[in-house]
């Protein structure tokens, strides 16, 4: 079985609406590419790669998030639960 995937690997969750498993349950946020294709059992595993992402949806000028592919997040993250409690206690 070849196996190849239209993304990178995801590495980081996402916190901007997409249902992801937390990082530690990536997968590929702990294991290379050749641990995973191990893992599935594949013959061979190829992902789409970063640059070639940004090609094919002609994001010339980096205006979209990739977030979950590099970890490197466009916007301060903020503890949702920390600010509730914060919140709570205030009154
Ligand atoms: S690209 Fe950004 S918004 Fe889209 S799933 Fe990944 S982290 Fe979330």
């Amino acid at each position: 079985m070849h196996l190849r995937i239209s993304c990178p690997p995801t590495v980081s969750p996402c916190f901007y609406g997409v249902d992801t498993p937390t990082g530690a349950e990536l997968i590929a946020s702990n294991h290379n590419v050749e641990e995973i294709r191990r893992f599935v059992e594949a013959d061979s595993l190829g992902y789409l790669s970063l640059g070639s992402l940004r090609k094919a949806v002609a994001d010339d000028r980096h205006e979209y998030c990739y977030a979950c592919y590099t970890g490197d997040y466009p916007t301060e993250l903020v503890n949702i639960e920390e600010l509730i409690s914060a919140r709570q206690k205030r009154h």
